[in-house]
């Protein structure tokens, strides 16, 4: 595995520092809201390894309901699929008077993000905030505002911490890139 690697864009100890001030946002916001439940929604299953350290640092009473989603890459990138997966999605049939904050591993061209919202949205919440761990820096990005944003990164494709290549390498701790022949053994 270590060999696939390429270079480290961001290291475990940035993410570790990073995760802290964004947690520490995050409490200063949410801690404003008395009245309602708080509901995290992570993204699987990307997002697994960054939820799990975000939220232990969120002194805050919350629930955490899952989605999950798979996209189906078709010709190009912009022409991407978002689909629910209902099999390993457990949201409630009503959000209402939740504060909700979704949270994905890296925003590419929104449409899950995007997906996600509706989809939320449908179920009534007092709020929808969303948070990601990567934000990736393209001409064709949806328009999408996010309101946490851990990192901006160049349009590059990466691996670990949570993120994955055909599954493999979401136990990296950092964030990655991988050799082309790597990637190209695979679209060959
Ligand atoms: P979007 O719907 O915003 O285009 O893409 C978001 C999803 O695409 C992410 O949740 C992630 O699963 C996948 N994705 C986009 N860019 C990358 C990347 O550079 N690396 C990995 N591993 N997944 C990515
Ligand atoms: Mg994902």
């Amino acid at each position: 595995m270590q060999q696939d690697i390429k270079r480290i864009l961001i290291s475990r100890d940035q993410i570790a520092q990073r995760i802290a001030e964004i947690a520490e946002q995050i409490t200063l916001d949410f801690a404003n809201e008395t009245s309602g439940d708080i509901t995290l929604v992570p993204i699987l299953t990307g997002s697994i390894i960054f939820v799990a350290d975000l939220i232990r640092l969120l002194p805050i009473k919350m629930l955490i309901r899952l989605i999950s989603i798979s996209s189906y890459p078709g010709s190009t990138t912009t022409s991407k699929v978002a689909l629910i997966r209902e099999e390993l999605t457990n949201l409630p049939n009503s959000l209402e008077n939740a504060h909700v904050l979704i949270i994905d591993d890296i925003l590419d061209s929104g449409q899950t993000i995007d997906l996600v919202t509706s989809v939320l949205l449908t179920k009534n919440p007092a709020s929808i905030k969303t948070c990601v761990l990567l934000r990736k820096d393209r001409p064709n990005t949806l328009n999408m505002p996010i309101d946490y944003v851990c990192f901006d990164i160049p349009d590059e494709f990466v691996v670990g911490y949570g993120l994955d290549y055909n599954d493999y390498y979401r136990n990296l701790p950092d964030i990655v890139t991988l050799h082309p022949q790597v990637l190209q053994a695979d679209n060959a």
